[in-house]
């Protein structure tokens, strides 16, 4: 009958769309691979390949407390880390803080004087109002750095958009904030939240490799030797943390229009176009545009379609934690699901209408698993001795929480790189591994 035509022809167009096969892997497994090449030379590429400074391996008998600030989404963390060697973390105590949009579009002395505030409301609260100590600074935004502690934002995303902080360093406001407030609080390393992330499993897992983000953005580090660091012009050294800044990979040979569409009508069109198809800043804005779209909404019955329609007609209005619901809703009529939309005000759906948006949910995120599976997998491509076996710290929430997205990608990894060779990497959650990293960053540039 006419409806169940209607519902195939959208089945047909939501799978057509988000079809990424073993072919198209390796074909972005190549452009990730070349423009990573260009960006290790310090040549025009979307990959921007950024060292870190941190060039000596953790070993896990780094010793001592630390600080360590975590900025770069949603929250603000402040914690105090007891790095106790072997590898073994004492109780970590933290706290956190939302940052007000106010906060985020305001001017750079805000910003910088928030988070010392903060800082001094959880020393107050969480350490006896102790105000001596080294601290590391995770600041998850592209900067290039110019030392250990030392580095010049590039450009801002994530929503944040503070004046007068583009090309300037991030450690000095810092700094000059709990001088200030009369905090002796040393900024002694600058840290992605990536590379903190691989740091905070290598110290007690040796053969971490890499260290990967799945949350608000997507991101990536990886150890690579220095001289294929064609870039490279600090003091010599053997390796170097890469902050790959994956995200921003030029996607537009592998867009479908849905992604387009949410390029289009992002704050940063053109930029981070890969963050764009993985991440939970956009996974829900693609799974809003796809099921108000006329190929594949006709497969809805008309009262659902009709307050589709209306619920997700403004930008942003759908978060990608509905998604997480939809898939991980068990329950054979899929009421889980049914509440849920009747809470955005989608009241009236048939079971056929709650298994469609579920087909949805399935291509977005299944793909979105397989990109970040070609990321892994090409980064393993550029460091040989990976062969033997290692750990990729992944964290954030998509990846935490989003059901069975680890086991796609792992699915993903073992297409493109075969069984056996997958089968020695894992994938393992560091969650909020960013700031213990930062803390063990700084431990590492305390002594050199
Ligand atoms: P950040 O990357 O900012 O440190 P998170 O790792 O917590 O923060 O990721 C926040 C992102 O996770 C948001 O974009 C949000 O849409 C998404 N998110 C929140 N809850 C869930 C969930 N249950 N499943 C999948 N994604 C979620």
């Amino acid at each position: 009958d006419w409806t169940t035509m209607e519902y195939e022809s959208s089945l047909a167009a939501l799978r057509a769309a988000y079809r990424f096969p073993a072919g198209v892997m390796l074909a972005l497994k190549s452009h990730f691979l070349s423009e990573a090449s260009l960006g290790l030379a310090g040549q025009p590429s979307s990959l921007r390949m950024l060292p870190s400074f941190v060039n000596q391996r953790v070993t896990g008998n780094e010793a001592g407390h630390f600080y360590a600030l975590d900025l770069g989404g949603t929250n603000f963390r402040v914690l105090r880390v007891p790095l106790e060697g072997g590898g073994v973390v004492g109780p970590i105590k933290s706290a956190r803080f939302e940052v007000p949009k106010a906060i985020k579009e305001g001017t750079r002395e805000e910003l910088f004087g928030f988070l010392a505030d903060s800082v001094a409301t959880f020393l107050a609260k969480e350490c006896g109002g102790n105000i001596e100590g080294d601290l590391g600074f995770t600041f998850s935004f592209p900067i290039t750095q110019s030392a250990i502690n030392e580095g010049k934002l590039i450009v801002w995303n994530k929503g944040f958009s503070a004046k007068d902080c583009v090309g300037a360093d991030v450690v000095q406001p810092l700094q000059e904030a709990f001088f200030a407030r009369g905090m002796n609080l040393k900024v002694k390393a600058l840290a992605n939240d990536t590379v903190g992330t691989m740091e905070a499993a290598a110290y007690s897992r040796p053969n971490t490799a890499m260290g990967v983000i799945i949350g608000t953005g997507t991101n990536a580090a990886y150890i690579e030797k220095t001289a294929n660091v064609g870039k490279w012009r600090g003091a010599p050294c053997e390796e170097m943390v890469i902050n790959t800044e994956w995200g921003n990979l030029d996607m537009r040979r592998f867009m479908n229009k849905f992604d387009m569409r949410v390029d289009s009508i992002s704050d940063e069109p053109g930029a981070q176009t890969f963050e764009k198809m993985i991440s939970g800043m956009y996974l829900g804005e693609l799974f809003r545009l796809t099921i108000t779209d006329p190929q594949v909404s006709g497969g809805f019955s008309s009262a659902c379609k009709a307050a589709l329609g209306s619920a997700f007609a403004e930008k942003s209005s759908l978060p990608t934690k509905l998604m997480s619901t939809i898939e991980g809703d068990t329950s054979p009529n899929l009421s889980a699901t049914q509440k849920a939309l009747a809470e955005k005000g989608v009241v009236r759906t048939t079971l056929r209408d709650r298994v469609l948006l579920r087909e949805a949910c399935v291509c977005i995120s299944t793909r979105a698993a397989r990109l970040s599976a070609v990321g892994i997998g090409s980064l393993l491509e550029m460091v040989p001795e990976s062969s033997e076996g290692c750990t990729i710290a992944v964290d954030g929430t998509v990846f935490e929480c989003y059901p069975y997205f680890k086991e796609r990608m792992e699915a993903g990894l073992e297409e493109l790189l075969g069984e056996q060779r997958a089968r020695s990497i894992q994938l393992v959650l560091a969650k909020d591994g960013s700031g213990l990293g930062a803390a063990i960053i700084a431990a590492i540039a305390k002594s050199p």
